[in-house]
């Protein structure tokens, strides 16, 4: 195991003497307003003057005086994530843990329905976002890996969750271990492997992606992928592995449900069904939670909820039927990736770039049904050009619409779906966070409320959606994140690989 304090700091290690400086200066010049100067004797129009001043003086001290009181008595709170440093819950030694859940398909607006009174008072003691940004394409595989990676699709390589790669002329497809297991599919550095890489035991619970990376580093606990396990089963492996014995105990633990997202395909996101198991899904969540605090770790164990994506209702969608508008084209198509976006591979004998012109004729004289692109007109917002298995011509439908052939027809259709643009509000995932993080995030934002300058003049609520009635909504923030988020819980950003997130992003909170 390595102590991780002596390493280099990242922009992301909270270098609060800095940051209290410059709050400091504001403060500080307005300190100067309360200075006492010598006043020369006698004369009355002095006397009046001198009486000025002194209301003068005394109404700006009473400005600055609370100012100066929350601004330099009151410590901005430090958050504490030493790795190594031993705590205790009051029975047993833990070090700081960090525990992230994926539940598939959990739209952002279902907590919104009324129907998870869980999450949301788990959200409300600790916080939440107003949504979570997928990657582009807003598919369950892409998404897991830029999840643990904080890469996009085409840093990552995990392009859709099927898709030729014209390098090994193989095709990955998510289902078949054969590929989704083989590592050198998987590009980018899982968190599991920095973690590993510092010394961390850590456990991997079916989050989708493979057993092991292409440099060889395994979690040190795995359960593989089974379908229909049942929720219990899942809280107990996981509280199996926090009470283990301290040196056997993972501090980084990764779990993976999928039911809502089926769900949500089998019966579209306003079902009955999905409403039944978003509720499940919720009781899970409190189990976590509730077994959490009878261990009495709260303070000790970061518990992050997020989903990959969302879902939208595809049970009455309009069809745009692809051999329709590729005439003959259609038999020269050697390989479709993805889905519902489409990824067109020509066969090298047929004219090409003839058909990526009917296509974009097509889409044109659908006015706004579907777009095409290649990888030089890809919106630069997908981040998704720069990876030779991204298709060379992508046919991408707008919401409430289905690519289709006539062979396929709408067999086998789901009334739900994603994988459409990641800006689309429907797409949009979920973030919920509990413990020892959010407190400090909390109490860093109360404390900055409470000092007059930075909530007067400094955009007081940057990175807030909303802070009212005690309930902490952060503002939409991009999957790519939450790598830099989990090793900077772990207290090893000093060791993190290279991502696609934000320089800095989570230095605004805490
Ligand atoms: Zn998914």
């Amino acid at each position: 195991m390595k102590d991780t304090k002596g390493l280099p700091l990242s922009t992301g290690q909270p270098d609060t003497s800095d940051e209290r400086k410059g709050l400091l200066w504001d403060e500080g010049d307005d300190d100067l307003s309360v200075q006492d100067e010598p006043l020369p004797s006698a004369s009355s129009s002095r006397r009046r003057k001198c009486c000025s001043i002194t209301l003068i003086a005394l109404i700006l001290s009473a400005i600055a005086v609370p100012s100066l009181y929350f601004g330099l008595r009151a410590p901005r709170p430090v958050a504490d994530f030493n790795s190594q440093k031993l705590r205790s819950n009051g029975t047993h030694q833990f070090r700081k843990t960090s525990l992230i859940v994926s539940i598939d398909g959990l739209r952002a607006d279902y907590l919104d329905r009324g129907l998870t009174p869980h999450l949301l008072a788990i959200a409300k003691k600790g916080l939440r976002a107003k949504s979570m940004r997928p990657v582009f394409p807003t598919l369950t595989f892409p998404n897991h890996w830029a999840l643990m990676t904080g890469l996009y699709a085409e840093s990552h390589g995990i392009v859709a969750n099927n898709f030729w790669d014209p390098q090994s002329h193989s095709e990955f497809h998510y289902n078949r271990v054969e590929s989704c297991w083989n590592s050198s599919w998987w590009f980018g550095e899982p968190m599991w492997e920095t973690a590993e890489n510092a010394g961390i035991v850590t456990a991997n619970l079916m989050w989708p992606g493979p057993p092991v990376t292409r440099r060889g580093v395994e979690p040190t606990y795995f359960v593989p992928w089974k379908d229909h396990v049942p929720l219990k089963e899942k809280h107990d492996q996981i509280m199996e592995w926090i009470d283990l014995p301290l040196e056997k105990r993972p501090q980084l633990i990764m779990a993976y449900e999928p039911s809502l997202d089926q769900a949500g395909h089998l019966a579209g996101p306003k079902s009955d069904l999905v409403n039944r198991v978003l509720k499940q899904v919720d009781v899970f969540a409190k189990d976590i939670h509730d077994s959490l605090e009878a261990r009495n770790l709260t303070d000790i164990i970061d518990v992050v909820f997020v989903s990959d994506h969302g879902m939208t209702d595809t049970s009455h969608p309009d069809f745009i039927y692809i051999d329709d508008i590729l005439g003959d084209g259609f038999r020269e198509l050697e390989h479709v990736d993805g889905w519902p976006a489409m990824g067109l591979r020509f066969s090298p004998k047929a004219n090409t770039s003839y058909y990526l012109d009917v296509l974009t004729q097509a889409a044109v004289a659908s006015s706004g049904k579907f777009d095409v692109f290649t990888h030089d007109t890809m919106p630069s917002r997908y981040h998704f050009s720069y990876n030779e298995r991204i298709a060379p011509i992508y046919v991408v439908p707008r919401i409430g619409y289905v690519l289709t052939d006539r062979v396929t027809n709408d067999t086998g259709l789901n009334k739900g779906s994603h994988g459409y643009d990641n800006a689309e509000p429907s797409m949009h995932a979920m973030f919920v966070a509990h413990g020892p993080f959010s407190s400090v995030v909390k109490a860093i934002k109360q404390t900055d409320d409470s000092r007059f300058f930075k909530r007067r003049l400094l955009r007081p609520n940057l990175g807030w959606h909303s802070t009212a009635n005690d309930t902490y909504v952060m503002d939409t923030f991009q999957n790519v994140e939450i790598y830099s988020l989990m090793v900077k819980l772990l207290g090893i950003e000093g060791r993190a690989a290279a991502t696609n997130g934000t320089r800095g992003f989570w230095d605004k909170y805490f």
